[in-house]
């Protein structure tokens, strides 16, 4: 089944320059872009972006993380994209993900660990409503 989800490139893979690294992965996958934008946002797009984790003692320096440059969101499209990003993106701790996942190979950070993917069909919906919302 298509699917459309919601992907940040988090600001730490901009600073170390590994946006073009991350994208070509998705891409030769298979995955198309459908939207993209390099964006700097603040603390309220934050909090609306993880309203599920805002009361998490893990989101204060979350939210200074995600607000401390620019990242690249992005819609990706494909066959079952939603799984198939998390896959690609490997375990939420970098330490312990999976060797040839993103994070495995790039992020030794539970925290920074270079990418978001939406975890649902329904937060797919809600994050590029959220993100994009003059996509179709
Ligand atoms: P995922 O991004 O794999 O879906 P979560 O939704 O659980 O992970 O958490 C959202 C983000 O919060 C993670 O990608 C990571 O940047 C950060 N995070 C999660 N758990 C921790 C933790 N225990 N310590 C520090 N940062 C965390
Ligand atoms: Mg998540």
């Amino acid at each position: 089944m298509t699917q459309r989800t919601l992907v940040l490139l988090k600001p730490d893979a901009v600073r170390r320059g590994l946006v073009g690294n991350v994208l070509a992965r998705f891409e030769a996958k298979g995955l198309v872009i459908v939207a993209m934008e390099h964006r700097h946002i603040d603390a309220a797009m934050a909090d609306a972006h993880y309203a599920e984790h805002v009361e998490r003692d893990f989101y204060p320096p979350l939210r200074t993380f995600v607000t401390s440059g620019p990242l690249v969101a992005l819609v990706l499209e494909g066959d079952e994209a939603i799984e198939v990003v998390r896959a690609l993106n490997g375990a939420t701790d970098g330490r312990k993900a999976a060797p040839g996942t993103i994070r495995g190979d790039l992020s030794l950070s539970n925290r920074e660990n270079l990418v978001h993917g939406s975890d649902s069909p329904e937060s797919a919906a809600r994050e590029i409503a959220l993100w994009f919302p003059g996509l179709a």
